[in-house]
């Protein structure tokens, strides 16, 4: 029998947020993650049953008005202020937890899967679709688009060990993950020295919930691995990282879902939820792991920045009729499989193709201006100077959901009310649809300029930074091509919001 020891200081560098009165224990509780999760079904159940039985009005729907102008806006400040709590409370992964109750699948996820390609295929999925099907503007197709969520979740989770779909497919934690690299909040082990001696591996492997101060029991397997056995009828386990992450040498917050399933396992206490500087991960090189699936996944969110939002400004549509008119569709109305062609091409060019050629690119031109080719890979130079994309294309992302957030933050409140209303209940008063959100443009123009050229100027000093450790007497050199790469971005993304944008699913647009 192991006997755990006291519990660790949190180091003192460190704020940890598991240590907190009241708060620690409620996140670190066996329902904790609950605690989140219960209010994010009830608000998407809320979501389907307004978007498959209310009026079919987007400005005017709970289905459209919470997903497509609030949760997004809400989400970008979120991650970069406190950290993951989305997936942390995500409600999607409630149906594959009631599974694990009765089924733990054997089976693995396909090892060619198994890394980021299909995730930037999610995200190409779910931009195009959304321009092409125009969610925003349906009420009953977001309400499928959840139902699809949950679906999905369920059937990958109950088929396969490990959570493939947060890990390797669903298009909303792939854009929490990449983007939680800037959050200050991080998983860490408080002391590394006990995980050195640590039999069990409880954080990732899982463990018994101790009875009696008894310490979860440990086998070796056939492959010499020492692992927890499954839990013997009756006896409640604790699951290990859903994500396979360990947490003594996890670096930075990639694939982490925040959902302390490992501070719950680790029978020594010894999982810490640190709170350090926003983007400090942006300066430590070992973070970000040397493969081309992981730069294409920050290359295509930058991408995917500037197309969805050149998908809300009026010159979509020329592009769109020329599209059209070169496939021969020529009349008076765009047909719907012409425009999706269109936007398939724009997605797929702009979203996934170009902005990847463009990291090969700049890494190619970095590597030749210094004649560092024999000493740097072309791989290990692009994924160098990845973490440069992540401010600039979350300044992008920002000034864009940012906007619709900002335009129509307070219409939740008349659409909660007419919602209410339509139900018989009048106690909140009766709708005041002028209620929308912030009416100074300039001010908000203000912000995006703000945020963009605030991502551009940590950008720019990440690259700086890369350049000064690779390059030392050849920085400036090397720092040149990259430069003109991430100004070319902010350049494009300017351009882009100097254009009127579509007030999507606030009642201005109606
Ligand atoms: S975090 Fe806990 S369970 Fe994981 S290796 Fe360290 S001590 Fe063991
Ligand atoms: S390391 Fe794994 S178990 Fe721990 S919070 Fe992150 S995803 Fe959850």
């Amino acid at each position: 029998m192991s006997v755990a020891p006291k519990p660790l200081p949190t180091p003192p560098s460190a704020f940890d947020l598991l240590r907190v009165p009241v708060l620690g224990r409620l996140m670190k509780s066996r329902n904790g993650r609950l605690v989140l999760q219960l209010p994010f079904l009830a608000i998407a159940a809320l979501l389907v049953y307004d978007g498959f039985t209310g009026a079919q009005d987007a400005a005017r729907n709970l289905a459209t008005v919470v997903p497509w102008v609030h949760f997004r806006g809400v989400a970008v400040i979120v991650l970069l202020l406190v950290g993951n709590l989305f997936c942390m409370g995500c409600p999607f992964t409630l149906p594959r937890t009631l599974a694990r109750r009765f089924v733990r699948p054997r089976r693995r996820f396909p090892r060619i899967l198994r890394n980021k390609w299909l995730a930037v295929l999610g995200l190409l999925l779910l931009f195009f679709s959304y321009e092409w099907l125009n969610y925003w503007a349906s009420p009953l197709l977001t309400a499928w688009l959840i139902v699809a969520y949950f679906g999905a979740s369920f059937a990958l989770e109950f088929l396969f060990d490990e959570s493939p779909f947060c890990k390797y497919v669903c298009p909303l934690g792939s854009f929490n993950f990449a983007y939680a690299m800037v959050s200050p909040a991080k998983i860490e082990a408080r002391n590394p020295e006990v995980c050195k001696t640590c039999v069990g591996k409880e954080c990732v492997n899982g463990a018994f919930i101790p009875i009696a101060g008894i310490a979860a029991p440990i086998v070796t397997a056939p492959t010499g691995e020492t692992v927890t056995p499954p839990a013997p009828v009756g006896v409640p386990r604790v699951l290990g990282c859903p994500t396979e992450l360990f947490v003594p040498q996890m670096k930075s917050n990639l694939d982490c879902t925040q959902c302390l399933d490992c501070a719950r396992a680790c029978p020594h206490d010894n999982v810490a939820l640190v709170v350090r500087r926003p983007g400090r991960v942006l300066f430590t090189p070992e973070a970000w792991p040397k493969r081309w699936d992981v730069i294409a996944l920050f290359a295509s969110m930058t991408g995917f920045a500037l197309v969805n939002a050149f998908g809300m400004v009026p010159p979509v549509y020329d592009y769109i009729r020329t599209v059209a008119g070169v496939l021969g569709a020529t009349g008076a109305t765009v047909p719907a499989w012409a425009e999706g062609v269109a936007l398939l091409v724009m997605f797929v060019l702009g979203g996934v193709v170009l902005p990847i050629l463009a990291v090969m690119g700049t890494a190619w031109l970095a590597r030749t201006l210094t004649r560092s080719t024999a000493r740097l890979s072309l791989r290990d130079t692009a994924a160098a100077f990845t973490p440069a994309l992540v401010p600039v294309g979350l300044g992008v992302w920002m000034a864009h959901y940012g906007f619709h957030f900002l335009t129509g933050a307070f219409t939740i409140v008349p659409v909660f009310q007419s919602f209410l209303v339509d139900h018989g209940i009048t106690a909140l008063g009766r709708p005041d649809w002028s209620v929308a959100g912030v009416e100074n443009f300039e001010l908000i123009g203000l912000l995006q300029i703000g945020m963009m050229v605030g991502g551009l100027a940590v950008g720019l000093l990440v690259a700086e930074r890369v350049a000064a450790r690779l390059y030392r007497r050849e920085s400036f050199v090397a720092l040149l091509p990259w430069a003109v790469l991430l100004v070319c971005i902010v350049g494009l993304a300017f351009a882009v919001f100097g254009q009127p944008m579509e007030m999507r699913g606030t009642i201005y647009f109606d």
